[in-house]
């Protein structure tokens, strides 16, 4: 029989107060139990008790409350909960499961043992993380715990039945059941609850008392309140909290002392590095958690695939964009300004989510990091030699060029690292990169086949070596010139075909020397970087999009502005002018070791060609739309050499075909590519897999589709293209977000 369907007589609640008064008036209005009983000290608790409906009756003594009780629920104030489970213990409770809801599980489990000689297995220690400044039984609320966790603590004795029976009652009052070992949750609430308390008592007593004419509190304005609000809470209530849960308050009481010293000394230092460092972080800490607590704007969208674009058919694409910034060089520029003497202040910064990956991991390991802020970043770089080690593993979202990049830095740091990332970076292989670098004396695990996460031993000493890359792959490369920053003797890298040189560009505008050679790129150890300014340009595989759409779309004449033009990332604008594409680079120049242009492009008949193998490393991220260009030409397209497609964020050879499949163009995946038949264009449902840059290609096929196309999982085009939305409404599109539900 499992819990919920037990025929269940009668509730106990002893100590009607706050918590006991909306845990008995909660249940009792579900009508869970024949029987709701009450059991307080104060007898004017009790009678109030029955009068407000938070309970059916209330007894007189503790022993005719539980007689015949389903489940007892203590909720007294928790240094009297010795006392009544010692009364408890006297009683025969028959099969009465046992629940309480103290603050501090050690302090309860150590009690119930005491009192019953060992601690039960029909007890079942719980602590809802929810209250109020209020208490008392007027206090009772049946919806206090609607939404909130509730952490319960059994342990391997425990009852399995006594333990679904708790949660059962908890899930019924709305609340989000969650178990754990005693001492990590008088740990974690040490630190998330306890803490806070004592500093906000601690700083409005001291306040109080330090300041006679009281014109402190005349003046103080909202952060004073904000910070200040659970000083009004119940102070016996909370002198009870810290004499159970002392010993774990004391510990992280010591860890934040030391900080709070470290800040005073900063402070008298006038070192404002360090000052900017704990502010900087500690607001990335407090907006992060401000998305959890905002569940649905945050763990809900995350969690769900199914953000829906809604593109209607045709429309042109006139006017002027500026798409966001490189993602590449938003990368490279926080790690290179991280590892630079000096401050680099970095322009059109990517605000996505990738890119946010990277400075977190640098903040991670005590770099100061300022915004970014409208593309604005400021980056106190701590030398080549700067980099401490992070408090925990480094979390790479789902970003692959950090977590591949970082590990050649990592390599040669003297701590030790773990790089993880979400589910689909975790399973994207990172041998490519592990292997050499073992080459030159790394020591770095992977998990199952090569895959994250990766565990770097620090303390290594780096050989410097020549590497022919097997495969073109502008990660691999910049991975080794960065461990080759450290590594004794000369680094050289030698691709198969040119990739994306960015980093040997930036080393340059860092002032370190990078020499460049055919296709191997070469550098020694022992120069250092100088910090400088950076203006990153616009994004050419985000440009891309609108390349293709203003091609297709009758009738468009668009400029895309500032975009990076860098030749080993122009093989998407090689590959569309060989297709026929109308396209112009107006007012070529160069930002910061960079070629920029703006770029005119209007719509163009193509022509569907073999695209030459060389290309397809210059253009590798943009294929999925290349593909929509294909679908949209007269005659064939063949892709060849591009197997590296199926590893990106998604198999974008097979997720590519299927969707054309479903919109009614023959496309042909082969093992290193696709060959596509242009046609006519249908309209229907396809399936992005989660892949930012498929759910936007999708989104482009549209301006030629005779019917509207929907694309599912679109959630991730926020990582790469914050804006993407905006911006193809603004230049023609008709592509919407629909909400799914
Ligand atoms: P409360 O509003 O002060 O209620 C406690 C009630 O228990 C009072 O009516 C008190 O009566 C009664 N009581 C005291 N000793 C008793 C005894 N031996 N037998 C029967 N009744 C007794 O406190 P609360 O806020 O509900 O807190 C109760 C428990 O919940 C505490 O263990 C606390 O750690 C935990 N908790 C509280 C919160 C919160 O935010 N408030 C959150 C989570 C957990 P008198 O008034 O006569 O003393």
């Amino acid at each position: 029989m499992t819990a919920a369907q037990k025929p269940l007589q009668r509730l106990v609640v002893i100590g009607l107060g706050l918590i006991g008064g909306s845990f008995a008036k909660g249940i009792r209005e579900l009508g869970l139990f024949r029987e709701v009983v009450g059991f307080d000290l104060d007898a004017r608790s009790q009678a109030l008790a029955v009068e407000l409906g938070v309970v059916d009756r209330c007894a007189d003594t503790l022993e005719q409350a539980c007689q015949g009780a389903d489940v007892i629920q203590i909720a007294v104030p928790i240094l009297a909960l010795e006392r009544v489970l010692e009364h408890l213990a006297e009683m025969d409770l028959g099969q009465a499961v046992l629940t309480d809801v103290g603050s501090a599980k050690g302090n309860v489990v150590r009690c119930a043992a005491r009192a019953f000689g060992t601690m039960p297995p029909w007890f079942v220690p719980g602590h809802p993380i929810a209250g109020s400044e209020q208490s008392g039984v007027t206090a009772a609320n049946s919806a206090l715990f609607r939404r909130h966790k509730v952490i319960l603590t059994p342990n391997a004795q425990t009852d399995p039945q006594a333990l679904a029976l708790v949660e059962h009652l908890w899930r019924a009052l709305g609340a989000d059941v969650e178990s754990m070992e005693v001492k990590h949750h008088d740990e974690v609430l040490a630190a998330t609850s306890h803490l806070p308390h004592l500093l906000a008592f601690g700083l409005v007593d001291s306040l109080a008392r330090h300041h006679e004419n009281q014109d402190i509190f005349r003046y103080a304005a909202g952060g004073f309140r904000d910070f200040t609000r659970i000083a009004g809470s119940d102070p016996i209530m909370w002198h009870d909290i810290f004499l159970a849960n002392r010993d774990a308050v004391l510990n992280i009481l010591d860890v934040f002392t030391a900080d709070i010293e470290r800040l005073r000394d900063a402070l008298v230092a006038e070192d404002g590095h360090h000052l900017l460092g704990v502010f900087t972080r500690a607001r990335v800490a407090r907006e992060h958690f401000s998305k959890i607590l905002a569940r649905r704007a945050y763990v809900d969208v995350m969690n769900s695939n199914n953000v829906i674009f809604l593109a209607q058919c045709g429309g042109a694409l006139t006017g002027h964009l500026r798409v966001p910034g490189d993602k590449s060089i938003s990368h490279r520029s926080i790690m290179l300004g991280s590892l630079a003497d000096g401050v680099t202040e970095v322009e059109g910064f990517l605000e996505g989510e990738d890119a946010l990956a990277t400075i977190q991991a640098f903040r991670d390991m005590g770099v100061v990091i300022e915004g970014p802020q409208q593309g604005r970043v400021t980056v106190h770089g701590v030398g080549l030699h700067g980099l401490k080690p992070p408090p925990g593993p480094l979390y790479l979202g789902n970003s692959g060029t950090s977590m591949r990049l970082l590990s050649g830095l990592l390599a040669a740091q003297p701590f030790d690292s773990v790089l993880t990332g979400d589910p689909s970076l975790s399973k994207r292989p990172m041998n490519r990169v592990a292997k050499p670098l073992r080459e030159m004396g790394a020591v770095i695990e992977t998990g199952p086949e090569g895959r994250p996460p990766l565990n770097i031993k620090g303390g290594q000493r780096l050989t410097a070596m020549h590497y022919e890359m097997p495969m073109a792959s502008a990660q691999v490369k910049s991975c080794l010139l960065l461990a080759g920053l450290y590594a004794k003797g000369t680094t050289s890298v030698t691709e198969p075909a040119p990739t994306r040189d960015h980093t040997e560009r930036m080393l340059r505008g860092f002032g370190y020397p990078v020499t460049v050679e055919g296709r191997t790129a070469r550098l020694e150890a022992g120069h250092s970087l100088k910090a400088t300014k950076i203006e990153v340009p616009a994004d050419i595989s985000s440009a891309a999009f609108f390349l293709v759409a203003a091609s297709i779309a009758e009738g468009s004449d668009l400029v895309l502005e500032h975009v990076g033009v860098n030749p080993t990332r122009t093989g998407v604008i090689d590959i569309l002018k060989l297709m026929g594409a109308n396209i112009e680079l107006l007012n070529p120049r160069e930002v910061g070791g960079e070629p920029v242009a703006d770029i005119r492009v209007r719509s163009a008949a193509l022509k569907g060609i073999d695209i030459p193998e060389d290309l397809v490393p210059l253009a590798i991220d943009e294929f999925p739309v290349l593909f929509i260009a294909a679908a949209c030409a007269s005659g064939r397209t063949v892709l060849r050499g591009a197997e590296e497609l199926r590893v990106k964020e998604s198999d974008r050879i097979q997720v590519m075909a299927d969707g054309l499949h479903t919109l009614g163009v023959k496309a042909t995946p082969t093992p290193d590519g696709i060959v596509i038949e242009g046609g006519a264009i249908g309209g229907g449902e396809v399936f992005s897999h989660g892949d930012h840059r498929i759910a936007m290609s999708f989104s482009v096929a549209a301006l030629r589709a005779i019917a509207p196309i929907r694309i599912h999982d679109c959630a991730n085009v926020a990582t790469s293209f914050p804006n993407f939305l905006e911006l193809a409404q603004k230049a023609g599109m008709h592509v919407n977000k629909e909400s799914a539900s």
